[in-house]
């Protein structure tokens, strides 16, 4: 008895496979960007083509916890749509009615971690202030510099990072640095139970056919970076067969389900 006993102690042990998912995964809509020029994004190609690009946040449950990636156009934009350099951004719903209907509080949000800190990723940060902000440090040098209007309260709680980060210490969530849009630039890797991987591009590239044809946009900080970044995730989306989400990518965003419905 007491053998058998340790036997299924040993097979507990020995089995952390189930806690190396999260266990959820709701997309929501962080507004719509009608923008008049994509060659903004593709240097030469498509110029003076519209297009219609999409605006995602994405809220993960880990048993307790929950991480929100990305906080979208800041919510006021829903009362009142703003005309932007690049187009005309709109938001259909809030962030923060989106999250009530899950009965999630932004104080219950434990992370918020952003992509980048351009305006249609950042909108929402100062909504979660008692949240702890994972941001590379390479970005916070970048956005902050002098002269450049701040996108957030910087006197806030945030971890500063130099690289990635595995966010819950059990490989299911995983934060990726992937510089060159902006200098600290980084992509999320979720790891679902029956879904399986997934790759949060943030603005590694901004729609497919930047992606499929590996176009840089012209306000990149750095096409090299940008490449490697790419090379990096490509690899990632090979070797764990992971589906590649493209934030601003509309037929990505229409393909997929929306919060309330989720991932798991
Ligand atoms: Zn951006």
């Amino acid at each position: 008895m007491r053998k058998l006993l340790s036997t299924v102690i040993l097979l507990i042990l020995a089995a952390p496979a189930w806690a190396q998912t999260a266990d959820r995964l709701y997309v929501m809509d962080c507004g719509h960007n009608s923008a008049k020029d994509q060659s903004r994004w593709s240097p030469g190609v498509n110029v003076g083509k519209p297009i219609e690009q999409s605006d995602t946040c994405t809220l993960i449950k880990h048993g307790a916890q929950w991480l929100l990636w990305d906080t979208g156009y800041q919510d006021a934009i829903a009362d009142q749509p703003v005309d932007t350099p690049v187009g005309h951004a709109t938001r259909a719903k809030k962030l923060a009615a989106q999250l009530a209907e899950l009965g999630v509080k932004p104080s219950d949000v434990g992370f918020v971690a952003i992509s980048h800190t351009h305006p249609d990723h950042v909108g929402n940060v100062d909504m979660f202030a008692t949240s702890t902000l994972l941001i590379q440090k390479a970005e916070i040098d970048w956005a902050f510099a002098t002269g450049k209007p701040a996108p957030f309260k910087k006197d806030r709680s945030m971890k500063l990072l130099a690289g990635d980060l595995d966010v819950f210490g059990d490989g299911s969530v995983t934060l990726l640095s992937t510089s060159g849009h902006t200098p600290g630039h980084q992509s999320l890797l979720v790891h679902l139970g029956k879904s399986g991987w997934v790759v949060l591009t943030g603005d590694a590239a901004h729609f497919r056919d930047n992606w499929d044809n590996d176009r840089v946009p012209s306000m990149n900080t750095s096409a090299e970076q940008t490449h490697a970044s790419r090379a990096l995730l490509a690899k990632i989306v090979a070797e764990k067969k992971a589906a590649l989400w493209i934030n601003h990518d509309l037929p990505t965003f229409e393909g997929l389900k929306h919060s309330p419905q989720f991932y798991d």
